[in-house]
């Protein structure tokens, strides 16, 4: 019998944050100009990582996401990459990234056994994600994206928070971009999650009008059924009639909490069972306390067992959303980040 949760959802997904450190400050997701860090002596090993992936796949876990921070800022990414992909029961083993140091790893990534990428790209114009990311990267990212090919990877995605008034007017090109690119579009609602502190409803570009927007330019935009084990993914997924295939993740407005089969662990070896939840529970400690497999097994176990967590349901339901939390609370604890959990 698979581990269940409280309400019937399996353990299957483990996203795995290698890095709290990002080389963008993207607005929704890191807009202060300081931040506290994880302790580095506290930072996960790739052999502690592994270690603690066989436990999880011991008990049901067959994807993973590697993500930060910046996955790619991690020093020798490759090497826990190809030690991933020697464990048979990863039937998935995908990597998010901001492309910005992609151009120069995507051989490599391959080469150590990367299924997929996806990369994170709100804005195709240099002056806007200078102004939006922070960092004058955009050529660097467009580079990373087209060495994602010559390398051999397939199933490529692109990912753009959308935000009313900052980068919505590009929806069509980058539809288009993503075309040309050979790679699957993603939009995404712009989340009130960790350290969004900037967020606000009125910078939500809701699934509703996303779908409006493609439709009046390009005409109807039919549903697709989920792709087999993709039935728990975020993203409703639409063609259009030239073909052109692409997502709508809609966690602000019409969450998918029911079907969540997610955790994140982050790179000092707090897990998560939800990325809106407070609390995480320590793996790290036990871990390097020498714990046994099967002592592990059960702390996970009896974590996903109790979890009945919903969090993207409850914000949907608050009379006035505002961001989460305050900044003392953010610098008092890290974990509270995006950027550490991974997103
Ligand atoms: N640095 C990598 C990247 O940007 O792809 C990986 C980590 S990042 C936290 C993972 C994803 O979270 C990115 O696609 C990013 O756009 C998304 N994200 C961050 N803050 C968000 C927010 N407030 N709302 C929606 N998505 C957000
Ligand atoms: Fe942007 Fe990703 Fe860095 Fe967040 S972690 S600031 S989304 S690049």
């Amino acid at each position: 019998m698979p581990l269940q949760d409280t309400l019937g959802r399996p353990l299957k997904n483990l996203r795995l944050s290698v890095t709290d450190r990002c080389n963008l400050r993207c607005l929704y997701c890191m807009p202060e100009e300081h931040y506290t860090w994880l302790p580095r002596e506290d930072i996960l090993s790739f052999r502690e990582i592994g270690d603690l992936v066989d436990v999880f796949c011991d008990l049901g876990v067959d994807k993973v996401r590697i993500t930060g921070g910046e996955p790619l800022v991690r020093r020798d990414l490759p090497v826990l990459i190809a030690d991933l992909a020697r464990k048979p029961r990863i039937r998935d083993l995908a990597l998010t990234t901001n492309g910005v140091l992609l151009a120069d790893a995507a051989v490599e990534l391959k080469r150590a056994g990367l299924g997929r990428v996806t990369v994170s790209l709100d804005t195709l114009r240099p002056e806007r994600f200078l102004a939006l990311c922070r960092q004058d990267e955009l050529p660097r990212v467009l580079l990373g994206i087209e060495a994602l090919a010559r390398a051999g990877f397939a199933r490529t995605r692109i990912d753009s928070v959308l935000l009313q008034g900052t980068n919505d007017d590009e929806i069509l090109d980058l539809l288009d971009f993503g075309q040309q690119a050979g790679a699957e579009v993603r939009f995404i609602e712009y989340m009130d999650v960790g350290g969004a502190t900037r967020w606000s409803p009125d910078a939500v570009l809701a699934r509703a009008e996303v779908l409006r927007r493609i439709e009046q330019a390009r005409g109807p935009a039919t549903p697709l059924e989920a792709e087999p084990g993709e039935e728990s993914a975020p993203a409703r997924r639409f063609r259009l009639a030239d073909g052109t295939v692409f997502g709508v993740i809609a966690s602000t407005t019409t969450p998918f909490c029911a079907t969540c089969d997610r955790s994140r662990l982050t790179a000092d070896g707090t897990w998560y069972l939800c990325l809106y939840a407070r609390q995480g529970i320590d793996l790290k400690t036990p871990l390097r306390q020498n714990a046994s497999r099967a002592e592990l097994a059960r702390a996970i176990s009896a974590g996903w067992e109790a979890r009945a967590d919903h969090g993207a349901e409850e914000r949907l339901e608050l009379r006035e959303r505002a961001p989460p939390h305050a900044r003392p609370a953010l610098e008092g604890d890290p974990r509270l980040e995006m950027h550490t959990r991974g997103g």
